[in-house]
């Protein structure tokens, strides 16, 4: 996908481009959750816990390094194989006893109408569960959160607030994403999380998101792995150097309750 090309085009439809993709995964979820992936076993995308992960179909932003082009570029979604609601519930009671939660990613989850109904047969079964958001829809974020139908929520921070509709796309509501850091801190459990590359994010960048989200009980820096990205430009970007990263992530500390690097 050129995504030059497709901001272009976002900038000069005035945004009806981005609105007509995210209101048409909307419409589409409005028949049951969109699910495009099945991981059977996680040791590490539930922190501390034995979990599945299970991939909604479809996202809001279109951050260039994105790892799922094929739940999140339209074209590409269209053909990504789903898995039925029946298939994925007859898995999880055949795994009850063996793992102990649920984690519910993307694509974007919370752009599904029925999340809410979906987590809470999840819950039903006695899983915990845990949410991954861009943070694009803090009222579906409220909603599951009042409703007590998430363990854990990990909200991903792409830049500095002022740089997001630079990296995500022009359509993002700062304001949106600012409710869901304030949201995001009200659960049970919780973290933050960047994906760091050297090309978009300078260590002054880094510094300014530790200072939003100070007073946060966890926030983690995640190494970009230059694989299948949104943009296939940047397969061929550098990540981190590992020193330089450890340097940054031990000035962000003073800011967290826990802050780590995560390879
Ligand atoms: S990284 Fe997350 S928020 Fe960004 S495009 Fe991919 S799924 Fe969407």
């Amino acid at each position: 996908m050129n995504l030059n090309r497709f901001y272009r085009g976002i900038t000069q439809n005035n945004t009806q481009n981005h609105a007509e993709i995210s209101a048409s995964f909307r419409v589409a979820s409005e028949a049951s959750m969109l699910i495009g992936g099945l991981q059977k076993l996680t040791l590490i995308d539930y922190p501390g816990k034995l979990a599945a992960t299970v991939f909604s179909v479809g996202c809001n932003f279109l951050c260039p390094f994105c790892h799922n082009p094929e739940l999140v570029d339209p074209e590409k979604s269209k053909k990504q194989p789903r898995i039925g609601e029946a298939e994925l519930f007859d898995f999880l009671v055949a795994r009850l006893g063996l793992l102990e939660g649920v984690c519910v990613t993307g694509g974007e989850p919370t752009l599904q109408a029925d999340l809410p109904e979906f987590i809470k047969k999840i819950k039903d079964l006695g899983y915990l569960v845990k949410l991954d958001t861009n943070g694009s829809s803090p009222l579906m974020l409220e909603r599951v959160l009042n409703d007590k139908l998430v363990d854990y929520v990990a909200m991903d921070i792409k830049v500095p607030l002022e740089k997001y509709k630079k990296i995500v796309g022009p359509a993002v509501k700062l304001e949106d994403i600012q409710r869901s850091v304030e949201l995001t801190r009200l659960a049970p459990d919780y973290e933050f999380r960047t994906t760091v590359l050297p090309s978009l994010h300078s260590a002054k960048d880094i510094l300014s998101i530790g200072r939003w989200l100070q007073g946060a009980k966890k926030y983690y820096l995640q190494q970009f792995r230059p694989t299948k990205c949104l943009d296939s430009a940047y397969e061929n970007e550098k990540p981190f150097d590992s020193e330089k990263l450890v340097k940054i992530c031990n000035g962000l500390k003073i800011f967290f309750d826990e802050c780590g690097i995560r390879e």
